[in-house]
This record gives structure tokens, C-alpha cells and sequence, in this order.
């Protein structure tokens, strides 16, 4: 029989073989945050993000993910871009074919509204459907050393306090911008877990904290989302609000999104300990520079469909096509390029209220004949009382 340490130091190996740059393992036990996550959610800074508050219970401990757990593998894939991104120096072993996927699409070479995409979204596949796969290869390996043992992989499917497991792990400590932080990798990392029930070595947790005197991550921030270092207010985080929000952008936050058009990596950017870290070496994570930032007026003058199946194996997809309008809009609005105005005009006629609110925002912010009458028409027949209210304060910007 294999024993837990022969066990561990096999799933390490094996998991650094598929191309996992951390692995550590926890005991499967009440995780220390979670009295933070229970403080985080009466607090109401998980927003509209429902499915948090709903498992709360659910977090409180692993085995309402795998009943019997006694440890969780936890696994680190750097996903940091280099200067000379997707260069020769990237490793292309494990890279999986997905068929087409956004990278295979054509891209203009220089964006006319630049939209700014946060670094997890532009490799060539969603890190979901990457790791899983990689992840269940792990468990497969377990299961032909220790054959009565049960596995769950987990990358981002279960209610699981995914940093506080790394964190247990050894895998690195919780930031001031409550990223968990790797010594060696920083915080551009993906996490991924494989509980199961077979008794594996633990790892020593990381009990403590780098970063300082340092503050940069709370001062960069531009919607001022952290009320104390170390907690994130996810409702003013501009992630949350170009990812996960479904309705409007709150009007006074709109200019602090600026140019980011899907996610923001400002306080991860920021972070000496990102300074110091290697690049990605897989392929499969790396971003691709032509995903740095997409042409917001391209997005605006799609159709639905298009971004549908455009984004469909991205995780672009998740805010859909009107959410990613609506975020183009303001970013358009932010950039102040008059070039948007006669796009704005078009959909500030879309089916969807969200679009038409965010579009007559922008038109305000741009200004001009062609934006004034745009707004004054479809006021005339509008009649959802948020966007009444969206083109009556835009048109009131032109009263002066
Ligand atoms: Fe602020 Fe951007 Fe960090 Fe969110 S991701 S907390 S908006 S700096
Ligand atoms: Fe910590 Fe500074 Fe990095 Fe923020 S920017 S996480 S304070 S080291």
C-alpha cells in the first residue's frame, strides 16, 4: 500500500508533469476565512453575486463538496504576460486543441476605441475548460495508486475558499488586494483544487504576510473598491462590474472604469511581487498580446449573435453580448473619441435597456448635434423609466 507521503510526493511530480507550476496540499478542514467571508457578505460586498451568500453554509467546510474529504490538492498555473508575449521561449507541450477559439479570429492590428481586457482573459481558451481535464488526469493518477479513493477536481465550480485552501497549502498568503500571493509566482496564477478522501502528507500553510510597509494595490485602485486593506468591496470593483453585474454601471462609478472594457488588473499590476515573477511558460495560459484590448466601437457594432459565437470559448462570454455593449459604451464615453458618437446613435436603439441606458451615458460624456437629436428622438418614444432617466441626464449635459 502507498503510503500519504509516498502519495503526495507522486501527485507533485506528476502534477508539475502537467504542466501545474504550484502544488500543495491542505487538510480538508473549516477553512480560517471563512468567518471573513461570512463578515464580507453581511456586509453586502458581494453585490448581486447571489450564488455567495446562498452557499455560504456550503463554504464552511469541504465536505459539502466531496462528503469524507481529507485533503485538498491545490494547484497554481501561472498565467503572468511578458514583455515579448506567446515568443519562442513559451512551452507548448499540454496545450490542448479546442478548435477555433477568440484567438483564431481575426483581430485589427491597432483598435479605433481600445478596450482594455484583464490578463486571465486573453490566452486562447478559458482556463476552465483547460484545467479541468488536466486536473482529472491528476486524479487518475490517484486513483491507480490508491484504487478505493474518491475525487472531486474543482477549478472555480464548487463552493470551495479556493486562496484559504492554497494558502494552507503553502502555496503563498492573501496580499493587501486580497490576491493570494506566491513568492515566486506573484499573483498571476489560476487555482484549481482536487479533494478527495484518501489521507495524503499535508503541506505547512504559509503563515506570513510580504508586503509590508507597501500600499500601492489600495492607492491604485480607481473606483476606491478596498474600504481596508486586504477586503474587497466587489460592488465598486470594476471585475465585478464589467463581469458580473447584470444592470447598469452605477453612474458614479462609470469614469473610474475608463478604459477597461472586460476586468481590471490595476492593484495586480501594481504588485512588486508581480515585478519579480517569471512569465508564464504554457502556452495554453499565456495572454496573447492581440488580447490585450479589443475595439470597443467593433464591439458596439456587432450583432449579438456575433459576440455569441465570437467569445463562446472565452471568458468573454460571461456578461453576454449586452453586457459587453454596455461596457464598450462606457468605455467609449471615457475615451472621448467622437468617433463613437454614430455607433452610440444605433445602439442606443438596442432591445436591451441596459444598452441603450449605458449608450446615452456615453453620447452625453461625447457631446454634438448628431448626439443631442440621437437622444432627443428616442426619448420620444422610450419608455423604460431607467433609461428615461439615463437619456434625461444625458441630455441635460448639453444645457450649458
Ligand atoms: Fe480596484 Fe481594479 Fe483591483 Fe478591482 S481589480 S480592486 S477595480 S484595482
Ligand atoms: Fe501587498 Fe503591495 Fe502587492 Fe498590495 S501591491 S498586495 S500591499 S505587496
Amino acid at each position: 500500500m502507498t503510503s500519504p507521503a509516498q502519495l503526495s510526493a507522486m501527485l507533485k511530480s506528476e502534477g508539475q508533469r502537467l504542466g501545474m507550476d504550484l502544488v500543495g496540499i491542505a487538510p480538508a478542514v473549516t477553512p480560517t476565512g471563512i468567518s471573513r467571508l461570512q463578515s464580507w457578505i453581511e456586509r453586502g460586498f458581494a453585490g448581486e453575486m447571489h450564488y455567495i451568500p446562498r452557499r455560504a453554509t456550503a463554504y464552511e467546510h469541504p465536505e459539502h463538496v466531496l462528503p469524507g474529504v481529507r485533503s485538498v490538492v491545490m494547484v497554481a498555473v501561472n498565467y503572468k504576460g511578458a514583455g515579448e508575449r506567446g515568443s519562442a521561449g513559451v512551452r507548448e507541450q499540454g496545450r490542448e486543441d479546442h478548435g477555433d477559439s477568440v484567438a483564431d479570429l481575426p483581430h485589427p492590428q491597432t483598435p479605433a476605441l481600445p478596450g482594455r481586457i484583464a490578463s486571465y482573459a486573453q490566452s486562447r481558451s478559458d482556463y476552465h475548460d483547460v484545467l479541468k481535464p488536466r486536473l482529472q488526469q491528476l486524479a487518475d493518477v490517484l486513483h491507480a495508486a490508491a484504487p478505493s479513493c474518491r475525487t472531486r477536481c474543482v477549478v472555480d465550480t464548487a463552493p470551495l475558499l479556493e486562496r484559504d485552501f492554497a494558502r494552507l497549502a503553502g502555496l503563498g498568503w492573501f496580499g493587501k488586494n486580497t490576491m493570494l500571493i506566491s513568492k515566486r509566482l506573484g499573483s498571476f496564477v489560476f487555482l484549481a483544487a482536487l479533494l478527495t478522501d484518501a489521507d495524503l502528507e499535508p503541506d505547512a500553510p504559509h503563515a506570513t504576510s510580504h508586503c509590508g510597509t507597501c500600499t500601492r494595490c489600495l492607492e491604485v485602485c480607481p473606483t476606491d473598491a478596498f474600504p481596508e486593506p486586504g477586503v474587497l468591496d466587489a460592488r465598486k470593483c470594476i471585475s465585478y462590474l464589467t463581469i458580473e453585474l447584470k444592470g447598469p454601471i452605477p453612474l458614479d462609478l462609470r469614469t473610474g472604469v475608463g478604459e477597461w472594457l472586460f476586468g481590471c488588473d490595476l492593484c495586480q499590476d501594481v504588485c512588486p511581487w508581480n515585478r519579480k515573477s517569471p512569465p508564464a511558460t504554457d502556452a495554453t495560459f499565456a495572454p496573447l498580446p492581440e488580447l490585450a484590448s479589443l475595439d470597443a466601437l467593433e464591439i458596439l457594432r456587432a450583432s449579438d449573435a456575433d459576440l455569441r459565437t465570437r467569445f463562446r470559448e472565452s471568458p468573454l462570454a460571461r456578461p453576454g453580448p449586452a453586457g459587453l455593449k454596455r461596457n464598450a459604451a462606457v468605455v467609449a464615453g471615457n475615451l472621448g473619441d467622437d468617433a463613437a458618437i454614430p455607433v452610440l446613435c444605433e445602439t442606443l436603439n438596442h432591445v436591451d435597456p441596459v444598452v441603450r441606458g449605458a449608450s446615452a451615458w456615453a453620447l452625453g460624456c461625447l457631446g454634438g448635434t448628431a448626439a443631442q437629436e440621437a437622444l432627443n428622438t428616442r426619448r420620444q418614444f422610450e419608455d423604460n423609466p431607467d433609461v428615461i432617466v439615463e437619456l434625461e441626464s444625458a441630455a441635460s449635459r448639453f444645457i450649458s
